[in-house]
């Protein structure tokens, strides 16, 4: 039985007014880390050096106590190492990042939430979280290279990045192992990279090629350079894109490493020359995480011609409230940054109490829709498990919104597949929750589920 959704109204903790009036966009001038108490001295030039920061990064409990002094009370403390025994992702945080979380208030802070796990906000796993979740692993056509759908690939050089998000849908390979999951990360190896060009050259049908990871921030100018050009020189590659977090969380590493975004702009003019496109895909999920130093960064990328772009993870208490995704996606476009995608959070494990509805990313990429220009409009996507790739959220084949269960096809990547999203436990109506703790009887509301979607996907494919 598929019931209509009631949405209860939410405000996220980032929250700015969203109606109405102009919005005026505010850029965090001040010297806000200079609240840590380990930085209290610590000047701008300082501060503004990305390897200052990468030095200075926090990546451990000791690290964290001696970075925040007073402000480190023996109960956070606990809740971070207690966290830290149940999450896959290790600890690493810039001080750029760091000092943005409003440590008096740290335990709702949207920042804070999405690098720094507290043990007593864990949920139990969903029964159906992947270690994979999207399939990557299984779509490999090379060590390096996951190729699922017909005319892009994913490139992963690389799995190390300058911070390590809890939510990271990597996670499996993503910063090294933990308490809860053992892992082998890599560095990048240039040496091994011959046979994922080949593969490319190879495949004339590919056209996009993402340079993932892990995080492109952490390549070598050489590699940059190599990365690019090599792929630029693959006369059937039209577009080319570097992922990396480094403007929402180090953005002066484009202002003061001149070696690696040299690099960039070389890869630029070349990309310039060929008429073919080479774009920079960065991730911010709250506009706390925008300030002059992400004007300073995109001022200076500005000047290489490379197109930014921004993807979103829809994350509960971080981001999923209408004014907080509208009023980032704005501020965002003021810097040209191009507001691209919100993922619905993947199923990946220790991250339940992180992840929220279909029917709530529904709701929430209704109201944006028509509130920011078409072209600036994120499209809100469930990235569907199991190797179905990006679906439009409304997209859905069929959703039972009470035992959180939606059926998704993907007539190009996997024609005749389907694939099952499973929103949290937790959030769901109480009689879902109440289904879902009976073992026999979600088995069959299940079942009757994945049939009524067969039939359904069945009847649409003629
Ligand atoms: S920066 Fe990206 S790849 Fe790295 S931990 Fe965060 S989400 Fe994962």
């Amino acid at each position: 039985m598929i019931k209509e959704a009631i949405i209860p109204q939410s405000k996220s903790p980032c929250a700015q007014p969203g109606g109405g009036g102009p919005l005026t966009y505010e850029f965090d001038r001040s010297d806000f880390w200079r609240s840590i108490p380990a930085w209290r001295d610590i000047d701008p030039e300082t501060f503004g050096d990305f390897r200052w920061q990468q030095r200075n990064s926090i990546t451990s409990i000791q690290g964290i106590q001696k970075t925040l002094k007073e402000l480190a009370t023996p109960s956070l403390i606990a809740d971070i190492e207690a966290g830290l025994l149940k999450t896959p992702m290790n600890l690493r945080l810039t001080p750029y990042i760091f000092s943005r979380i409003q440590w008096g208030n740290m335990e709702n802070d949207p920042v804070r939430r999405q690098f720094l796990p507290l043990g007593s906000q864990f949920v139990p796993d969903h029964p159906h979280v992947m270690d994979d979740s999207l399939a990557e692993d299984s779509n490999k056509a090379t060590p390096y290279l996951t190729h699922r759908y017909p005319d892009k690939a994913l490139f992963l050089p690389i799995t190390l990045c300058p911070v390590y998000c809890s939510f990271c849908t990597r996670s499996r390979v993503v910063g090294g192992s933990t308490a809860v999951k053992s892992k082998s990360t890599y560095g990048a190896k240039s040496t091994e990279w011959d046979a994922t060009f080949d593969y490319i050259r190879n495949h004339p049908e590919l056209e996009d090629i993402v340079i993932s990871g892990g995080d492109a921030l952490l390549l070598r100018p050489n590699q940059i350079r190599h990365i690019g050009t090599t792929l630029l020189e693959i006369p059937t590659v039209r577009r080319i894109r570097f992922a990396t977090k480094g403007v929402a969380i180090m953005p002066m590493k484009f202002t003061s490493d001149k070696e690696w975004v040299e690099a960039l702009d070389e890869v630029c003019q070349i990309g310039q020359k060929r008429m073919k496109e080479v774009a920079l895909h960065t991730h911010f999920n709250t506009d706390r995480e925008i300030t002059e130093w992400t004007s300073r960064a995109m001022k200076s990328l500005s000047a290489t011609g490379v197109r930014v772009r921004n993807q979103s993870v829809l994350i509960s208490g971080v981001n999923d409230g209408f004014d907080c995704l509208h009023y980032t996606g704005k501020k965002l476009s003021s810097q040209l940054i191009q507001p691209y995608y919100v993922y619905l959070h993947d199923m990946v494990p220790g991250c339940e109490h992180l992840r929220t509805t279909v029917q709530k990313a529904e709701h929430l990429s209704r109201r944006l829709q028509g509130s920011i220009a078409g072209f600036n409009t994120p499209r809100v996507v469930c990235d569907a498990p199991g190797g179905g790739g990006k679906r439009e959220i409304s997209s859905y084949t069929l959703y039972d919104y009470e035992i959180g269960v939606s059926a998704w096809t993907s007539p190009t990547a996997k024609p005749g597949e389907i694939f099952y999203y499973y929103d949290p436990i937790h959030r769901l109506p109480q009689d879902g929750q109440a289904l879902w703790a009976n073992k026999a009887e979600i088995s069959r509301r299940l079942a009757n589920f994945k049939s009524e979607a067969e039939a359904k996907a069945e009847a649409t494919r003629h």
